[in-house]
């Protein structure tokens, strides 16, 4: 029998041999964010991170997967997409959630905007994203939701 295998370009792309990489899919409860924040931490532990490196990732990482969880899907189910990868000293994290998406993206990443009005949230999430990580980019359709990617080189 004659098999035909297409060439999956994600499959071309883990077949790297120099990329390391992991998925992860969580409901969006705010209780899963410490297990996606500990996964990760997990994974990047082979880069010999310094412990301040980590606790950068973790943070990014939290302020990422709250934001799917409490803007994103408003607290409703919903599936949240986590993937990392390592090349060589560099650490990419992808957060994606399929909820509200964002309006203006602009005055989103803004310092101190937040569109919470319970005066629980101070809008600091995407700025301790970009203060902590080396790279930040956010893609985002309202009714299609946010994708959030970030980069860190570890170890100098
Ligand atoms: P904090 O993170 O300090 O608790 P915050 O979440 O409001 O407050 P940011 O994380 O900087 O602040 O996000 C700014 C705004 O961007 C949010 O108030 C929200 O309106 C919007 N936003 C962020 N992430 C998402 C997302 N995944 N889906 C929909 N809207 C989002
Ligand atoms: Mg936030």
């Amino acid at each position: 029998m004659d098999c035909i295998e297409k060439e999956n370009p994600q499959k071309k792309e883990e077949r790297k041999p120099d990329t390391d990489r992991i998925r992860l899919e969580i409901g969006s409860l705010s209780k899963n964010e410490e297990f996606a924040r500990v996964v990760i931490a997990v994974f990047m532990s082979r880069m010999n991170p310094t412990l301040e490196e980590i606790d950068d990732v973790k943070t990014a990482v939290s302020e990422a997967v709250t934001n799917a969880v409490i803007h994103g899907y408003r607290q409703h189910p919903g599936t949240i997409y986590i993937e990392a990868a390592i090349t060589g000293q560099e650490l990419t994290i992808i957060v994606t959630d399929h909820g509200t998406g964002i309006g203006d993206l602009k005055k989103a990443m803004e310092p101190m905007y937040t569109s919470d009005n319970s005066g629980e949230r101070s809008g600091m999430g995407f700025s301790f994203m970009e203060a902590f990580m080396d790279q930040l980019e956010v893609e985002s359709q309202i009714g299609k939701g946010t994708t959030v990617r970030m980069k860190k080189r570890i170890g100098g």
